[in-house]
């Protein structure tokens, strides 16, 4: 297990709504992907923020932040086999629209903020991302 790769995971908070939490971690579990760490928090201002802070300044900034911020969310770590392309090939397209249907994004998402899930795009901002949600996973 300590040789797996990694990517940081969130159900953002319409994947809670839509009552989809369970349906959205199987797809995960059925494709060998193995959750190390998993929490529902709600996540703040300061954390999105930090968490998005390649984003700032961008025109949908302000709304990805109040989406991401409004309700609680299911964060976790995922390992297993090139875990990070794993991950993003099973969540689809970021907007919905363009993703191909059977992913979490075609089949869930609402638009290209409202798109349910997060997974991270490399191994290093997995770690960086890891980091910033559960501070203690390296030490
Ligand atoms: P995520 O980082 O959430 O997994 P992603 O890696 O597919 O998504 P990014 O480019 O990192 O896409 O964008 C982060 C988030 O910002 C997206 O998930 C989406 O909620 C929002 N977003 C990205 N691009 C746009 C856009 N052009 N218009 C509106 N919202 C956007
Ligand atoms: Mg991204």
């Amino acid at each position: 297990m300590v040789f797996m790769k990694k990517s940081l995971v969130i159900i953002k908070p319409d994947g809670i709504g839509k009552k989809i939490v369970g349906e959205i971690i199987s797809r995960f579990e059925n494709e060998n992907l193995y959750i190390s760490k998993l929490k529902m928090i709600h996540i703040d201002r300061e954390l999105a923020c930090m968490h998005y802070c390649d984003h700032k300044g961008k025109p949908y900034f302000e709304r990805l932040i109040n989406y991401i911020t409004a309700d609680s969310s299911v964060v976790m770590v995922l390992e297993g086999e090139d875990a990070v392309n794993k991950v993003r090939s099973i969540m689809g397209n970021t907007d919905p629209a363009k993703a191909i249907s059977g992913t979490i994004r075609s089949d869930f998402g609402t638009d290209i903020t409202i798109n349910v899930v997060h997974g991270s795009d490399s191994t290093e901002s997995a770690e960086r991302e890891i980091k910033l949600f559960f501070k203690n996973y390296y030490q």
